[in-house]
């Protein structure tokens, strides 16, 4: 029989339970080392509708760019669009950069310093102001997000259907602890998050055990069945024309921008899109999802000159050489192509792509492991960087005629043999 929370006394041990709980088995994420609210109000949009794995490299790479909101008040929206490129849902990017500009232009130099406050920003609303007050300022205010929900339904013994939503606020408002009001909300959204899941919940190591009703998973409404749709995409490379790197060959791609009009994804950069729907023999077929539509995406190589019977008239196209592409608010889709577009070709600007530095350095481990087994490798257009050697530097590639050059004439600073580039690329060099 689960305790009912209807005193005081018992409300005090949820708390220190779920304090304790959270002290021990608190996850490291980067924007719990801070109180900053900047760094705070980054970090819960980020995760609106993302997972916490996705969101940290990125949250990261968003602070390094962007440290101070006078930072992100001071780009154009294109400058921020392209860093949040392969996050999905772009309006919280948009909206966030125009609340960092509402606060700049405030003249204060400082976020608000409330959660009514704060609920004044763009794209700030209950749950984010509430969680930005509670951590940063320690404001006394509950946050219910979706997992905070899970588990207040659960303890509570409520069906997930929509009709307690006055009920979850009074309890979550009853339960937050006034003097560590952040650390709680967190440890309820860590929770959810590790221990009470939507599935299977891990209930024999939940602290929250004692006084719970459900004990399981609780009733909720029937997931909206997702649909497939088979979308077609045009891959239009060329050589490089110019600029720094162009004697390497690193080549161009055509990209397409979205009309500011459309609803979904305005202003971003894309593949030009076919009118037909190429069949599996296309250069590649991607698979992608947004919200419940899985999109099976067929990738055909187009030439420039026939792309105008084949292509949609979309928007402004423009020629952007591969290693470029980062500076771009690119759509996830167009992100995922071109990153499997470089893993497979003599450019992989790996600072854009990560993903690609992995295809890339699993493709060397693979041309190794065939030598090593004596077999041909499956592909030798691709040649570890750092080799010092031959004089590579980290950013730089070779094309295969100039590294098989390299490779004739020069010996191994490891074993003094001239052919042991092969083997200590991948041993030595970082790309196994
Ligand atoms: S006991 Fe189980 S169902 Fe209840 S809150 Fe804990 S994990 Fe969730």
């Amino acid at each position: 029989m689960a305790k009912r929370l209807d005193n005081k006394e018992r409300v005090a041990q949820v708390r220190a339970r779920l304090l304790e709980w959270y002290s021990r088995h608190r996850r490291d994420l980067p924007w719990r080392r801070t109180r900053d609210p900047y760094a705070i109000w980054v970090s819960e949009i980020m995760l609106q509708q993302t997972r916490v794995a996705v969101v940290v490299e990125r949250y990261r790479e968003f602070m390094r760019r962007f440290p101070t909101v006078f930072a992100l008040a001071s780009v154009p929206e294109q400058e921020v669009l392209a860093q949040w490129s392969g996050l999905g849902y772009y309006r919280r990017a948009r909206m966030l950069h125009k609340a960092a500009q509402a606060v700049v232009a405030a003249g204060k130099g400082s976020m608000p310093g409330t959660a009514a406050e704060l609920r004044s920003l763009p794209g700030v609303g209950v749950y984010t102001a509430a969680a930005i007050a509670s951590i940063s300022y320690d404001e006394p205010i509950a946050t219910v997000d979706g997992n905070v929900e899970r588990v207040l339904c659960r303890v509570a013994g409520w069906d997930a259907n929509g009709e307690h939503t006055r009920k979850l606020d009074d309890l979550a408002g009853r339960l937050v602890d006034p003097d560590r009001p952040g650390d709680f909300n967190q440890a309820m959204m860590e929770l959810g998050a590790t221990v009470c899941l939507p599935r299977s919940p891990r209930c024999l190591l939940c602290p929250l055990a004692e006084f719970c009703k459900t004990r399981g998973e609780h009733k909720t409404a029937p997931r909206a069945r997702s649909v497939n749709r088979e979308v077609g995409y045009a891959l239009c490379l060329r050589p490089g024309q110019s600029g720094a790197g162009a004697d390497l060959d690193l080549g161009e791609v055509l990209l397409e921008q979205r009309p500011q009009t459309v609803s979904l994804m305005p202003g971003l950069w894309e593949l030009p899109s076919l009118l037909e729907v190429p069949n599996g023999d296309g250069r590649m077929t991607v698979r992608h999802a947004i919200v419940n539509v899985n999109y099976i995406v067929r990738i055909r190589d187009v030439h420039e000159e026939e792309l105008a019977q084949l292509a949609v008239k979309g928007g402004e196209q423009r020629w952007v050489r591969l290693d470029d592409v980062e500076g771009l608010a690119l759509t996830g889709l167009t992100r995922k192509v071109l990153s499997r577009v470089n893993s497979t070709s003599h450019a992989i600007p790996r600072t854009v792509f990560p993903e690609s530095a992995r295809n890339y350095r699993a493709s060397c481990f693979s041309q190794v492991s065939s030598r090593k087994r004596g077999r041909p490798p499956r592909s030798i257009h691709v040649m570890p960087y750092r080799h010092s050697d031959l004089e590579f530097s980290r950013d730089e590639f070779v094309r295969p005629a100039a590294f098989r050059a390299a490779r004739d004439t020069s010996k191994c600073r490891n074993c003094h043999s001239r052919h042991c580039s092969d083997v200590h690329a991948g041993a030595a060099f970082g790309c196994s």
